[in-house]
């Protein structure tokens, strides 16, 4: 199934859904950053959280951004999501494996550390971006950023985030995240339904691995309380900013002495984007006419 996101609503408004699949922008980030198993299960499930918190924004050119930093061996976890669908990010360390949990799953939370904290900053695209901070509780990401949710938002959430990843690479991403607004929180015999219904679900992944679309996966959970799936399929994708002129801009930042030296030098520049692994050439010839505007 193409990578997509679709929003639902149910019990009057009282209950917001939203579920993404992003299987081939997870294969996309694993190649550009060539990712390991396990930094492949945790840029993907950030990747995922991203978008689906980006698409409860209103206005156009709104995003989000993530980063996670916790005391594991992978570094630093950073994602931008945007509410038109395009995602990008990396993580410091994308070489970092580590052997799977007792259970057989990788240890995303080993690997991201369970110290450490979780910033969120979405930004509308005008004024300042609203930014807030929590303290990591597994380095698992689903747990982290429902634990971020609860606390930092106030709005009752269960986020599911999974990624499932093999020598054949990413054959099933994507997550779902429901919340209760207030006048549905009230009603206690609804929200412990929808709890116990969440309990028995196995992971996303799963669920997309036994051949569930989005509006299937919603039934499932929704169907008896007023589900209503909204018409819209809207296409998400890896996408980075990113371009020639703006690393050039970048490397005006270092200024004359450093300008010079790389002339002198290596006869021209090369800057990689972190968040996507394009690599640039800066000719001498464009380093030249960057000096001569400063
Ligand atoms: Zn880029």
């Amino acid at each position: 199934m193409a990578d997509q996101l679709i929003r639902a609503t149910a019990a009057e408004g009282g209950i917001r859904a939203v579920s993404v699949i992003t299987t081939a922008l997870t294969e996309e980030a694993r190649q550009r950053h060539q990712l390991s198993y396990v930094a492949t299960a945790a840029l993907g499930r950030t990747m995922a959280a991203g978008l689906l918190f980006a698409s409860s924004m209103k206005r156009p050119g709104s995003r989000v951004n993530i980063r996670i930093e916790g005391d594991g061996p992978l570094g630093g976890v950073t994602v931008d999501a945007g509410l038109d669908g395009t995602v990008r990010g990396y993580v410091t360390h994308p070489e970092v494996e580590l052997p799977p949990t007792a259970i057989g799953k990788l240890d995303v939370g080993g690997a991201v550390g369970r110290t450490g904290y979780v910033y969120v900053i979405r930004d509308v695209g005008f004024g300042y971006p609203y930014s807030s901070t929590v303290e990591l509780v597994s380095g698992e990401i689903g747990d982290d950023l429902t634990h971020y949710l609860a606390t930092s938002e106030q709005t009752p959430s269960a986020l599911m985030v999974g990624v499932f990843t093999d020598a054949q690479g990413v054959s099933a991403a994507g997550g779902l995240l429901i919340q209760i607004m207030p006048k549905a929180a009230q009603d206690e015999a609804l929200v412990e339904l929808l709890e116990s219904r969440l309990s028995t679900l196995a992971g996303f992944t799963s669920l997309l691995q036994a051949g569930k679309t989005i509006p299937a996966i919603f039934d499932e959970l929704l169907g008896d309380m007023g589900l209503v799936i909204l018409p819209e399929v809207q296409m998400v994708r890896f996408h980075c900013g990113c371009s020639h002129e703006r690393v050039l801009n970048a490397l005006k930042l270092f200024g004359q002495a450093e300008l010079e030296e790389m002339i002198q030098d290596d006869r021209g520049a090369e800057a990689t984007c972190e968040f996507c692994s394009t690599v640039y050439q800066a000719s001498e010839g464009e380093l030249a006419e960057l000096l001569s505007k400063l």
